[in-house]
């Protein structure tokens, strides 16, 4: 059934209007019409069941049927990721948001970008919210402002868990193995830039308790290396089964 998002602060009367975008996408490209059922969701796990009663590109009228709370994920993954340059962000938010992830934690490091162009948090929110409709997830990643790495340690530390940093130098201690027990939920996963995390910043991870693993004798790209960790960890919670 076609899925559309709508802020849960929208979902308090028995009609709500569509705004423009998610219209055009009913109207316009699936071509439904007056009569058809979709189903609503809204970011926090709940779902409503709801059917076109007006059918137009400039706003799309529903009326509102059953609400359903729908199971979330199982798996608790925090993604730690070092902006990469470029729009290379947007693919690692969609992909990591179909693969699972609850939370992405965009940090800046000495070896990546400084402070990403404004309104990227605002984009990375859209491509998290549009992914999480089209994989069929009833929620929607956190995606949280940009924050220095020293806070996102920290915080990390805070939530407790397993605490992972990806490293590339990490020679002994590969990812499977340490997921080769079930980890401790929740997961938080630190993936680096494109020049790699200093030592000094490995280091300041390892006080926050988190160990540093390896993806074997290859350097992955940035995004490969978060959806590999992504996935590796999902599959070992059983949430790839
Ligand atoms: N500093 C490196 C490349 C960094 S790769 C260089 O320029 O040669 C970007 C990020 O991907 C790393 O910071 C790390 O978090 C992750 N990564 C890439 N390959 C990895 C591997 N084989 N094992 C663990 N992490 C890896």
């Amino acid at each position: 059934m076609p899925r559309v998002f709508v802020p849960s602060e929208l979902l308090t009367h028995e009609r709500v209007t569509l705004d423009r975008a998610a219209s055009r996408h009913l109207v316009k490209v699936l071509r439904l019409q007056a009569g058809a059922d979709v189903c609503v969701f809204d970011g926090s796990g709940m779902e409503t069941e709801a059917r076109i009663v007006r059918a137009s590109a400039a706003g799309v009228e529903l009326a509102l049927g059953q609400r359903h709370l729908v199971p979330l994920p199982l798996a608790t993954i925090t993604l730690l990721q070092s902006v990469p340059r470029g729009d290379r962000m947007d693919f690692i938010v969609q992909k990591t948001t179909e693969l699972g992830v609850t939370r992405i934690v965009p940090v800046t490091s000495s070896h990546g970008m400084v402070k990403p162009p404004p309104g990227k948090t605002r984009r990375w929110r859209t491509i998290a919210q549009e992914a999480a409709r089209q994989s069929g997830r009833a929620d929607v990643p956190v995606v949280a402002e940009v924050t220095a790495l020293a806070v996102a340690l920290a915080d990390a530390a805070a939530a407790g868990g397993t605490r992972l940093v990806l490293w590339e130098e990490e020679r002994t201690l590969p990812l499977r193995k340490v997921l080769a027990q079930v980890p401790c939920l929740p997961v938080t996963l630190l993936v680096g830039p494109e020049g790699g995390f200093s030592e000094e910043e490995v280091e300041s991870a390892r006080a926050q308790g988190f160990s540093s693993v390896g993806l074997g004798p290859r350097i992955l790209r940035v995004e490969t290396a978060a959806l590999v960790a992504v996935a590796l960890t999902q599959a070992a919670i059983g949430e790839l089964d």
